[in-house]
Order: C-alpha cells, then structure tokens, then sequence
C-alpha cells in the first residue's frame, strides 16, 4: 500500500488502514503544506483539527469536533474552525438540520459560487452529511439586483451505506 495523500474530496485516496498513516509525520507535513499554501500559519491546533477533518468521509459539527478534542474549549476551535473558512480551506454546510457542518474543501478551491459550491446528501438513515463534489450546483440566475452570498443544495435520501 502506497503512502500517497493527496487533499482534496475527490481526490482523497481511501487509505487501507488509516491507522498506519494518522499522526503520522508523512501526513502532518503534508497538512503543514496544505496550511502554507492557503497562508494560514500551522499552529498544532490547526494541524490537528486539519488532520480530524482530513480522516473524516462526512461533514462534521463543531459538536463532533468538541466531542474529539476533550482537551480544547469550543471557543479555540470554533475559531479554527472560522479562520478555516475565510481561507476556503473548509466550507460551511447548512445541511437544514439546524446545526452547521463543516467539511474540506477540494484542492484550489475559493468557494465560489459559480464554479466550487457542490451538492451535499444527508442521509435520514445514519443523519451524515457527505459532499458530492463531482456534482457542482448548477448555475441560478437571480432577479436584477438580488446578489447571492451563500446557496446551499441539499438532497436527502439514504446514502449508499444505508441503502
Ligand atoms: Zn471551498
Ligand atoms: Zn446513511
Ligand atoms: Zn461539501
């Protein structure tokens, strides 16, 4: 099994055992990269929260994230979590269950809304939110002067693992 990360959904290559590779320092350096080219400096937090979410298949809460890091306060990480977003590193999910999620962006990404928003499936089955980045949204033309700052489009069914 070969090493390779690569960032990015899509390109994400599904590690045989992710075990072998997380906290490892292949993949924290390769993070570190990620973090640089974005110009967010790497502080460990940030490098930890990066990693949680590069380990993750589906969209996660700040809730989930809290649950994983006993040792931080929701303020540090929600501030992560933000700064994240500002840099379309991760984007911001309203999936309609009244809690945000959030997941990482495809490699170069710049949320816009034209050419990087995606359709994301939440599962009334299991209640995960996945991004389907293949499946870009397609374009809404808005009225004279109404101007767009998010759109969200999500379908709900029973994923592939509950169906
Ligand atoms: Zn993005
Ligand atoms: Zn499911
Ligand atoms: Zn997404």
């Amino acid at each position: 099994m070969a090493a390779i990360i690569v960032l990015g959904n899509s390109k994400r290559i599904r590690l045989g055992s992710p075990n072998v590779f997380i906290g490892s320092f292949v993949l924290m350096k390769a993070l570190e990269k990620v973090l640089e080219r974005n110009k967010v400096r790497p502080t460990a937090m940030r490098l930890l929260v990066l990693q949680y979410l590069f380990t993750k298949n589906v969209a996660v809460s700040l809730t989930d994230l809290e649950n994983s890091f006993e040792k931080s306060d929701r303020t540090t990480l929600y501030r992560t979590l933000k700064t994240f977003v500002e840099s379309c590193l991760v984007h911001k999910i309203d999936d309609g269950t009244g809690v945000s999620k959030y997941a990482l962006c495809e490699e170069n990404c710049n949320c816009e809304i034209e050419t990087d928003l995606h359709v994301h499936f939440h599962c009334n089955l299991c209640k995960q939110t996945i991004c389907l980045p293949k499946h870009k949204i397609p374009a809404i033309y808005l009225p004279k002067a109404f101007l767009p700052q998010e759109v969200n489009l999500v379908v709900k069914g029973t994923c592939n693992k509950c169906s």
